[in-house]
């Protein structure tokens, strides 16, 4: 008789998660959760589901070592963005596979590099000896500002130590050591409505926006980090008014700043309330810090060894521009080194038409595994 796992392949698997529509929002992340939890029971892995919403999990699933070591830990999202199906020439839910690339929503961002772990997991799992724990978390709800990871980290309580943090987001199997931070405020401005053919006796809460908007614009941090760059900001929503022959008398902006390693988010946010002035009233709205692993760590030097020959090349310190789950993971997980290394291609991420290559998915599984059993074998 077939064991129950043998069907899966990093693709299949792949294939399989791409096929189970988690399009955030609103996410519906239970069914590909559900899938897990079966491949790694099979597996012999301990998986509790817990909740962020209904039909919204994050898994946890755990494997005891015999060793006193902290856990190996492996960490990804089930999420994706949207699509628009009429503007993509495959199926984004189909998986189909075609001249080496399967094609997908999520294919690189992240469902190859989560089926790339399960794999590699699973594999660790029949290892006769492991010094630590192996832990993999899934995080539901990550798209939208880390939610599901910060629901995981705050809610359950859960979480222990880890020794090491491996996240499967899409880097094309180039190892990155830190991630830059992210805060998202709404700034509101208000002012006296009246009607529009006598403006003068109201204040007009758009002219105040646009004033704001045309001073960010002009904001310079004047922070460079010297591996992850400069922080930038953007104005990215604005809502205002009601009717067309009234003057209004509130504003919304939506404000997405990256910062880099040493720019707290705290102080970041008074800056900017400051340079706007008592006009504007700044809220956070998420908020996730900036991460970064000292790259002469043995560790990180470990797994660039294992990555040379597959990449052709020894990797140099890099970082990633885009936040994730670590920024939210880190402290509950004890501050441990963390790399940042997956099959999917950063560039496809959230496109239409996004593909990983199936290679690539192969050469990560692969390396999972072989930074995994290192180790689990010390
Ligand atoms: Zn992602």
């Amino acid at each position: 008789m077939k064991k129950k796992n043998d069907m899966w392949t990093p693709l299949t698997l792949t294939q399989k998660l791409l096929s189970l529509d988690t399009v955030n929002p609103p996410g519906n992340e239970a069914a590909a959760a559900k899938l897990i939890a079966r491949i790694l029971e099979a597996g012999g892995f301990e998986v509790s589901l817990l909740p962020v919403a209904p039909g919204r999990p994050n898994l946890i699933a755990t494997l005891p070592g015999q060793g006193e070591k902290l856990p190996l830990c492996f960490s990804g999202h089930l999420d994706t963005v949207p699509f628009d199906k009429t503007r993509w020439s495959h199926d984004p839910l189909g998986g189909v596979v075609e001249y080496g690339k399967v094609f997908g929503r999520g294919a690189s961002d992240m469902k190859s590099g989560v089926a790339a772990m399960v794999m590699a997991i699973l594999r660790l799992a029949s290892l006769p000896e492991r010094s630590s724990e192996i832990r993999l978390i899934l995080s539901a709800d990550q798209e939208t500002g880390d939610t599901g990871a910060s629901h995981l980290v705050k809610q359950h309580k859960i979480m222990g130590r880890a020794g090491v943090l491996i996240l499967g987001e899409p880097t094309a199997n180039y190892p990155m050591i830190g991630n830059k931070g992210m805060l998202w405020m709404k700034a509101y401005t208000r002012g006296v409505s009246a009607h529009a053919s006598a403006p003068e006796k109201g204040e007009n809460a758009i002219y105040k926006a646009a004033r704001a908007i045309v001073r960010l614009e002009d904001f310079d941090f004047d922070v460079t980090h010297p591996l992850m760059g400069s922080s930038t900001i953007s104005v990215t929503t604005i809502e205002s008014g009601t009717v067309l022959n009234m003057v209004p008398d509130w504003a919304t902006i939506g404000i997405d700043v990256r910062t880099v390693y040493g720019q707290a988010n705290n102080v970041v946010f008074g800056q900017l309330q400051n340079y706007l002035g008592s006009d504007v009233e700044l809220r956070c709205i998420a908020d996730a810090p900036s991460v970064l692993t000292d790259s002469e760590n043995p560790w990180v030097q470990e797994i660039y060894d294992v990555m040379a020959p597959i990449l052709g090349e020894r990797p140099v310190p890099r970082c990633i521009s885009y936040f994730t789950d670590a920024s939210v993971l880190m402290e509950a997980l004890g501050d441990p080194p963390v790399v940042f290394l997956g099959p999917g291609e950063p560039a496809m991420a959230h496109r239409t038409d996004e593909f990983c290559y199936v290679s690539k998915i192969e050469e990560a599984t692969e390396a999972y595994f072989e930074v995994g059993r290192r180790w689990l074998t010390k």
